[in-house]
């Protein structure tokens, strides 16, 4: 079910449910900490972090704010999940980082802040939303001119599905059944066409690679499951 804002509860219920969890570095969300340097890295090389203002769009419990606060950006962080955004908050304040945590759409914060950020980070959240057009299109209204936007989600297709549903769900059991549903997937292709005709232009493009074996995460050139873009909006 879709409100008419640009939410589905469904979605939003999976990640309260969760949410008291998400700084457990061995939980549900061990997958979102063991990424967030890779991103971070892709990020803070891309646009470095100190003194730019950052929003987070879909920040959840916080783990790329905090980490984005620490390399020295003034960040804020919204997400339309009650108990993720009070998690967030509370490790804030224990971790000692002032950050300016919101529950607010990106659509309704683009109509009040529009151009008023230099970096716009939206990692893990369009393959939860009923419309990303629509969350891309307001990314590109709160950047600045010559600002940039980073994207990350999942690609669509065969080794997806066997990597991040039925390896990442079913087998090693990383994430809860039901955390991702395959046809919200978006191969680059798709994401790009999106970005385009919201006006922003691709930078680079880095697939995020997971080592069953190891166990481990790395960049990568294979974009065929996990992958993050950088845009930026033309001056
Ligand atoms: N971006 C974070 C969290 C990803 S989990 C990270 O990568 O570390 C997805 C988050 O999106 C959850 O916190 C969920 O509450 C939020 N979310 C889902 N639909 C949303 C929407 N329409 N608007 C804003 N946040 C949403």
């Amino acid at each position: 079910m879709t409100t008419h804002v640009n939410v589905d509860p469904a979605e939003i219920r999976k990640f309260e449910e969760l949410a008291s969890r998400w700084w457990d570095r061995q939980g549900e969300f061990k997958p979102l900490h063991d990424i967030n340097p890779l991103r971070l890295n892709f990020i803070n090389t891309g646009s470095p972090l100190t003194g730019k203002r950052v929003i987070d769009i879909g920040c959840g419990g916080g783990i790329l704010c905090e980490s984005m606060s620490d390399c020295g950006a003034e960040v804020t962080g919204i997400d339309m999940g009650k108990a993720p955004l009070s998690v967030a908050q509370l490790h804030a304040m224990e971790s000692d980082h002032d950050i300016d945590y919101q529950r607010i759409t990106a659509e309704e914060m683009a109509s009040k802040h529009a151009g008023e950020f230099d970096i716009v980070t939206c990692m893990e959240l369009l393959e939860h939303v009923p419309d990303p057009f629509s969350v891309i299109d307001a990314c590109e209204q709160l950047v600045k001119p010559g600002g940039s936007v980073y994207f990350s989600t999942i690609n669509r297709n065969p080794k997806s599905f066997l990597f991040a549903i039925v390896g990442a769900e079913y087998i090693m059991k990383m994430l809860p059944r039901g955390t991702h549903e395959y046809s919200k997937f978006i191969r680059p292709s798709e994401l790009d066409e999106w970005c385009r005709d919201a006006g922003l232009d691709v930078i680079s493009i880095a697939g995020i690679s997971y080592n069953p074996v190891t166990g481990m995460y790395r960049t990568s050139r294979d974009v065929d499951v996990n992958y993050m873009v950088h845009y930026i909006r033309p001056e």
